[in-house]
């Protein structure tokens, strides 16, 4: 199974590190090595979200700004 990191521009609220984003085949994760704190979100839904397909555009800060407060608030 391939896992595609990325690291993201927001910084862990909690230790100060950066926040990553983990992609595998079905999920798409963001959160914190440091602190192994992650959540988790299924792929088809955020891409149904944020994808506008009349536009073909994907809103990728609007993702990331969804998996944050999620972040935030778990
Ligand atoms: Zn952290």
């Amino acid at each position: 199974m391939g896992l595609v990191t990325v690291e993201t521009v927001n910084v862990c609220p909690f230790c100060g590190g950066v926040l990553e984003l983990v992609e595998d085949e079905s999920s798409v994760w963001f959160g914190c090595r440091r602190c192994m704190r992650y959540v988790k979100r299924d792929k088809r839904e955020v891409v149904k979200r944020h994808v506008d397909y009349r536009e073909k555009r994907f809103n990728w800060s609007g993702m990331m700004a969804e998996l944050y407060q999620l972040y935030v608030k778990t």
